[in-house]
C-alpha cells in the first residue's frame, strides 16, 4: 500500500543556459518521513530544492505539495503552504542574538498572515509575547535554550546549523528542507544534528527532506536516499540499498 505523497516531485527538468542541472526527476517524500538526497558537487540537489521553493523556474514536469501544484509560485507563496528550507551557506544575522534571529523568522511569517488572520477572526493578533515563546519552545527543540542571548556570529558552526533550523521552523512548516546541513560539522556536531532531525520528526511530526555530499549524515537517519548525478536520479532505496548499489559506488569512485 501506497501512503499519499506530501511532496510530489514529477519529471523535473531545470536548465540554466547550456547547463541541465535536473534532468527529469521524480521524487515521491512520504508524510513523516525523513528523505534523503545524496549526489557528488554539482549533481543538482541545492537545484533541487530551489524548484520546489520556488528559487529556481522549472523547464518541464510538475511539483505537487499536498495534492496541488506549487511549481510557479513564488517562495513566499511556498513558504506560506507550509514548506521551509535552509541553505548551504549559513544566512543568519551574526549581530543579532540566537532568539532574535528566530523571532525574526516568525516575525516574517506572522507579517504576511496577518491580513488572513485578521478575515477569519476580526481582532486577532498574535502578541509579541507569543512570538517570544514560541521562539523559545522551538531553540529548545534544536538544543539551543541556554544560548539565547548569545550573537548568532558567536556560536560554534554546528550550532548555527540548528539555529537556521529553528529560524526555519518558526514559519510553521510540514516540511523542512536542509541543504547540506552537516558540510564542515565535526562528528560530535554531525550526532547532535541527527538527533534534533529525529526528535523533529518524532515530536513535531515534521517531514524532512535533507540533501548531503556524502553519506554518513543521511545513513543513519533516513527512511529512503535518492541519488543524484548530473542531473539524474540514479538509485533509490533504503540506506542499505543504496550503499549497495553499483550506480551509487560508480558515481562517487568518478569524483
Ligand atoms: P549541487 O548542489 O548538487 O552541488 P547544484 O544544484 O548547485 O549542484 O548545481 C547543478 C548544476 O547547475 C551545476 O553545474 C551548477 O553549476 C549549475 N547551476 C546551479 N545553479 C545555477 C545558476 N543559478 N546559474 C547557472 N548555473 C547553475
Ligand atoms: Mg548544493
Amino acid at each position: 500500500m501506497m501512503a499519499e505523497a506530501l511532496l510530489s516531485i514529477d519529471e523535473v527538468s531545470v536548465r540554466f543556459g547550456g547547463v541541465v542541472a535536473l534532468d527529469g526527476v521524480s521524487l515521491n517524500v512520504k508524510q513523516g518521513s525523513i528523505h534523503a538526497v545524496i549526489g557528488p558537487n554539482g549533481a543538482g540537489k541545492s537545484t533541487l530544492i530551489n524548484a520546489v521553493t520556488g528559487l529556481a523556474a522549472i523547464n518541464s514536469g510538475s511539483v505537487r505539495f499536498l495534492g496541488q501544484r506549487i511549481d510557479g509560485s513564488a517562495p513566499h507563496a511556498i513558504n506560506r503552504r507550509g514548506i521551509a528550507r535552509t541553505f548551504q551557506n549559513t544566512e543568519l544575522f551574526g549581530e543579532m542574538t540566537v532568539l532574535e534571529n528566530v523571532m525574526i523568522g516568525a516575525d516574517r511569517h506572522l507579517a504576511g498572515g496577518l491580513l488572513s488572520s485578521a478575515l477569519h477572526f476580526p481582532g486577532y493578533r498574535r502578541t509579541e509575547r507569543a512570538v517570544f515563546e514560541e521562539a523559545k519552545r522551538l531553540l529548545g527543540v534544536v538544543g539551543l535554550s541556554d544560548d539565547i542571548d548569545t550573537a548568532a556570529a558567536a556560536l560554534p558552526f554546528g550550532k548555527q546549523r540548528r539555529l537556521e533550523i529553528a529560524r526555519a521552523l518558526a514559519t510553521q512548516p510540514k516540511l523542512l528542507l536542509l541543504d547540506e546541513p552537516a558540510a564542515g560539522l565535526r562528528s560530535a556536531e554531525v550526532s547532535a544534528l541527527n538527533d534534533v532531525l529525529i526528535s523533529l520528526r518524532t515530536k513535531l511530526g515534521l517531514t524532512i527532506l535533507v540533501i548531503d555530499h556524502v553519506m554518513a549524515l543521511v545513513m543513519a537517519i533516513s527512511d529512503r536516499i535518492a541519488v543524484l548525478n548530473f542531473g539524474r536520479k540514479i538509485a533509490e532505496g533504503t540506506p542499505t540499498e543504496v550503499r549497495n548499489s553499483p550506480e551509487v559506488i560508480e558515481a562517487y569512485l568518478g569524483e
